[in-house]
């Protein structure tokens, strides 16, 4: 599948030097650098386009675009893979609510997305998989878990054996009981009949009356949630027989900790005989006025609509960044008018003949970035920054800032 136009990303100048990038890992429960490497393999979890882009989306691939961001500063490469669930329960139930076909329906959510990222100055990922499109591999890689030995069928239903794998639930930490409650309100099914353990996790749904269905070695059906992105993960990032894990980065929201991270990466395991990833990064979940933004209480804030009502982009931006990415957070209004004006005192600093001097502040923000991506303390330095330059600070030109700007943080000026 397309992604969307590529980023144009302005070089920073040699004499800046830039640490290894630390990030925390949900795993292993700390922050931890990541090894220096020439290419860095990343997974993020994309959306199931049946709505749009809300805040919550936008926080979630922005976290990631800065780490990508950053590591492309520091010289490396990076490969990038992002998915789309193109096919699972709620895309289904609502196209059906709504009377629209699925296809079209996930469709108008795609283009809307591409939007919002293209606005926001995100980096397309390398590639950009559709479940549909990817079913060959998804289906060759339940074959392999079923040559494994770790699936059984109920009814015609396939599932995964989650012990298969004897560091199940290392990576997220959670007791049995809080297991079972989250993996039931997350698509899971613990108390279907037949199942050798509640958790044990769909990989392959027999076709039911009404619903699309693909062929397979177990039938015509389709796949689970969690087999999709480990298949397209270790199919398009190819990973590293040399490496210690298969990837280096799985990332998602933090509500994809349990159980979509854990079952994917112990199903990686099983598939690729190692840890599947070396950190796995978790943003956190933005609220509005201090409520949870969900779906069901209709208060999701849409990014489309935003700029649509005239909010710059890189305002949304800059406002997302006032908080640390792994906190649940809150937006407001009252947040993003102040990131316009801080926005617009930016851009006229920038503009300045002469602005205060910008190395400190550029030293600044990659230390700021390096440290888990500590966007607060990065904006912090910019708005010093600023009211140095409003206040007749001199001796440098804005060339240096306004390209670190764009090529750490994002922030196109
Ligand atoms: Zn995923």
């Amino acid at each position: 599948m397309n992604s969307w136009a590529t980023v144009a990303i302005p070089p920073l100048d040699r004499r800046f030097s830039l640490p290894e990038l630390s990030l925390w890992d949900t795993a292993s429960l700390g922050k931890r650098p990541l090894e220096k490497k020439e290419l860095y393999r990343i997974y993020v979890c994309g959306i199931t386009p049946y709505d749009a882009t809300h805040l919550g989306h936008a926080a979630t691939y922005l976290t990631f675009d800065l780490i990508h961001r950053y590591l492309l500063a520091t010289g490396s490469r990076v490969k990038f893979v992002q998915n789309i669930t193109d096919i699972d329960d709620p895309l289904l139930e609502r196209a059906a609510r709504d009377g629209q076909d699925w296809r079209e329906l996930a469709q108008s959510q795609i283009d809307l997305f591409r939007g919002d990222m293209v606005n926001l100055h995100i980096i397309p990922p390398d590639h950009y998989i559709g479940v549909v499109e990817a079913m060959p591999l998804v289906e060759s890689s339940i074959a392999k878990l079923s040559e494994a030995g770790t699936t059984y069928l109920v009814d015609d239903d396939l599932y995964f054996k989650v012990h298969s794998d004897s560091d199940f639930g290392s990576r997220s930490h959670l007791s049995q009981e809080k297991m079972l409650e989250i993996f039931s309100e997350r698509g899971g099914d613990p108390a279907r009949p037949g199942k050798q353990d509640p958790l044990d996790a769909l990989l392959w749904l027999a076709h039911r009356p009404g619903e699309p269905s693909w062929p397979s070695r177990n039938g015509d059906g389709r796949p689970g949630w969690h087999i999709e992105c480990c298949a397209i993960a270790l199919n398009y990032l190819q990973p590293d027989e040399s490496s210690a894990t298969s990837i280096d980065i799985q990332g998602g929201g933090s509500d994809l900790i349990f159980p979509h991270h854990e079952m994917s990466a112990v199903q990686g395991k099983i598939l690729e005989g190692r840890e599947f990833a070396s950190h796995y990064v978790h943003s956190g979940m933005i609220g509005l006025d201090g409520v949870k933004m969900s779906k069901s209480l209709g208060n999701l804030v849409f990014v489309s609509k935003l700029v649509a009502a005239g909010s710059d982009p890189m305002a949304i931006r800059w406002a997302l960044m006032e908080s640390h990415y792994s906190e649940d957070r809150s937006w407001s209004s009252q947040l993003l008018e102040e990131a316009e004006v801080w926005i617009i005192r930016l851009r006229a600093s920038l503009s300045m003949m002469e602005c205060a001097p910008t190395d400190g502040v550029i030293d600044e923000i990659i230390a700021s970035q390096s440290d888990n991506l500590d966007t607060v303390r990065a904006l912090r330095s910019i708005k010093d920054w600023i009211f140095a330059s409003e206040s007749g600070s001199s001796g440098s030109s804005a060339g240096e800032l306004s390209r670190a700007l764009d090529s750490l943080l994002g922030l196109a000026i």
